[in-house]
């Protein structure tokens, strides 16, 4: 069995899952875990495999320490890299900027440009590259594929990828829309049209990832046209910690007036804000158990949350012209069936209406939430961005 291992690195961090890419979306990975606490005085190395959890505390120095004691652990339990055919290592890379419209197999040339694009993502990249460079070490023969959180945007129009800022400063800086979580939106958006009974080629949809962070998408046959994340993931609807779009003259007022630094902003706008920012929570089922006790800060939160992901919807369907179907997936849009009933309430209109019934079962697979009536069908479709990775790095590394 040809199997594909899915790296997402973080600066102190590696997530890991190995996966069958031909396996149905549904079934487990055959393994999957966490390291943690890299480079500090204390790590840990957790695996989860055959239903059963095993965790390994001790100092991890590096990345590549770190995928070594992944492995040794693996090994333990009969799946190391010596025991399973690994065939690809696919790596989640934050931004890819204009230079990557599509995954790519890594070799020298392309890690120097995920480098040359350290200044569009200073956070991200830079631990995407450690986290390349440590399994290439580990695995140097099997082919290592990046996949960009920024692909799936490549295709925006300039009216929907250029801001109205200067457009010399712009240029120089690489200020446009770039967009996030694009292997999800892909992904889910790719289901859609079977789903509803379309052609691919002529379905126009709206894509809610709704996680954590959270984003929505308007993807018209295919191509996505625009998206609510820009240059960085902090834009769009509002976020479990992100507070989404603000008028941009607060970031002065803050700094100005308020004192604050930039990175106390930075950290104001990234971290305490969002649904935390009003209620405390970022959880939504923590939001949704203060609002069942009637919670003043957890219901003005969910009002804000909704508010602003309406405005979004409504935007992209009048950028679509004609929507076909309306997508939520992610921990929020899989999971939380009020968000989905609140964010479409009262839109029988345009032609969308959501089934109560249908929208309250559990999130099991891909399925329908609206009624047969509804013009425009709305559906949840469960994400999976490391499985579309996995599917990606086998696929490039077979070319
Ligand atoms: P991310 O990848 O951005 O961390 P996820 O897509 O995993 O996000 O979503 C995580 C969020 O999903 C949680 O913070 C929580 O708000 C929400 N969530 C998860 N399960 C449920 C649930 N059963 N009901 C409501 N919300 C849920």
């Amino acid at each position: 069995m040809a199997l594909a291992l899915v790296l997402n690195s973080g600066s102190s961090s590696l997530k890991f899952q190995l996966i069958d890419p031909s396996a149905d979306a549904t079934q487990p990975p055959l393994a999957s875990g966490l390291v943690e606490q890299i480079g500090e005085p204390s790590g840990a190395v957790t695996l989860k495999t055959g239903g059963e959890k095993y965790t390994v505390s001790a100092p991890i120095p590096d990345h590549a320490v770190g995928l070594s004691m992944v492995f040794d652990l693996m090994t333990e339990h009969g799946i190391g890299p010596s025991q399973v055919e690994i065939t690809a290592v696919g790596h989640r890379v934050v931004h890819g900027g204009l230079l990557f419209s599509q995954p790519v197999v890594i070799t020298d040339e392309i890690l120097n440009m995920v480098r040359d694009l350290i200044p569009l993502a200073p956070l991200h990249n830079p631990a995407n590259i450690v986290g390349i460079e440590g399994a290439m070490e580990i695995l140097p023969d099997v082919p290592h594929v990046a996949v960009f959180d920024t692909g799936f945007f490549h295709s925006l129009p300039p009216a929907a990828a250029l801001y109205a800022i200067n457009a010399e400063v712009a240029a120089a800086h690489g200020v446009r829309r770039y967009g996030f979580h694009g292997t999800s939106h892909e992904y889910v958006s790719q289901q859609v049209p079977a789903l509803i009974g379309r052609d691919p080629e002529h379905t126009r949809q709206i894509v809610c990832h709704l996680g954590n962070g959270a984003s929505i998408s308007a993807v018209h046959n295919g191509k996505a046209i625009d998206t609510s994340m820009g240059m960085t993931p902090l834009a769009g609807i509002v976020m479990g910690t992100r507070s989404g779009d603000i008028d941009p003259g607060i970031v002065f007022h803050l700094h100005r007036s308020a004192g604050m630094s930039i990175d106390e902003i930075d950290t104001l706008l990234n971290k305490k804000s969002g649904v935390k920012g009003i209620s405390g929570v970022n959880d939504f089922r923590e939001l949704r158990a203060m609002i069942e006790q009637d919670n003043q800060d957890a219901w003005l939160a969910y009002n804000i949350y909704i508010h602003n992901l309406r405005k979004y919807i409504g935007s992209y369907m009048i950028a679509l012209g004609r929507v076909d179907a309306i997508t939520f997936t992610a921990g929020v849009g899989e999971n939380d069936v009020d968000v989905r009933a609140s964010a479409l309430q009262d839109l029988e209109v345009f032609g969308i209406e959501i089934d109560p019934e249908r929208n309250a079962l559990p999130n099991t697979g891909p399925r329908i939430i609206s009624t047969d009536s509804s013009k425009v069908k709305v559906l949840v479709v469960p994400t999976n961005e490391e499985l579309a990775i996995a599917r990606y790095a086998v696929q490039l590394a077979g070319e």
